[in-house]
């Protein structure tokens, strides 16, 4: 045990200095007497190997869906072209980026652009506004929140995020009144549920939204 010979005490656990007057302990120090919790801290290498597992049970199901599909998926390389190219994504924002909201927003935007040129130019199949942008505008404000979480950001510093996306939800209107989309249920059900999400975070949290606004159109 340790003890100080100037406030006559003794001191349980480990201590560098005594915890009334400073001044140096006499005694051996002992294992602290309550066990010391750690927290748990998502790190760069376990968000890669989330990802390398994620991309690995993709690949491996996609080729179960290929096999039991019978005549075989024509956009099977894509999509697991796609998927390295997401995890490559998320090994450089892990590794190279100081803001990883703002790196995903921009690729997932970059993502929807290119699958609508893509889909332009193979004869406009209507597979990029029907299927992808629906669900990655839903994705986003998942993938948003999930992120504000993993790097314990306040709501207040991510919700003009949710904002921007749900404002550019509204873009997917556009392909439906130009009869762009031939199935329009999906898109209008993703822009139904950002909207009503939204107006959640209105109503419920608006203070976290009012002083981002403020924060953000002020300076
Ligand atoms: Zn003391």
């Amino acid at each position: 045990m340790q003890s100080c010979d100037k406030c006559k005490i003794d001191i349980r656990g480990n201590k560098a200095r005594c915890p009334l007057c400073g001044g140096k302990l006499k005694g051996e120090a002992e294992f602290p007497a309550f066990p010391v919790l750690k927290r748990k801290v998502m790190t760069r290498a376990l968000l890669v190997r989330i990802a390398a597992f994620i991309l690995f049970a993709f690949c491996v199901s996609m080729v179960v869906v290929d096999y039991a599909s019978g005549t075989g998926i024509s956009w099977l390389p894509l999509a697991i072209i796609s998927a390295f190219v997401g995890f490559a994504d998320i090994c450089v924002t892990a590794y190279y980026h100081n803001n990883p909201l703002k790196t995903i927003t921009v690729q997932i935007y970059v993502g929807m652009i290119i699958s609508v040129i893509v889909d332009y130019f193979t004869g406009w199949h209507a597979w990029s506004v029907t299927w992808v942008m629906p669900s990655a505008f839903c994705g986003m404000v998942v993938v948003t929140i999930v992120t504000g979480l993993i790097l314990r950001m306040k709501l207040q510093d991510f919700v003009l995020y949710l904002l921007f996306d749900t404002v550019l939800a509204l873009i997917q209107f556009v392909f439906i009144m130009k009869g762009r989309n031939p199935f329009p249920l999906p898109a209008v059900i993703s822009i139904a549920l950002i909207i009503i999400f939204f107006a959640g975070i209105l109503l419920f949290r608006w203070r976290d939204f009012a002083s981002a606004s403020s924060r953000y159109f002020n300076t």
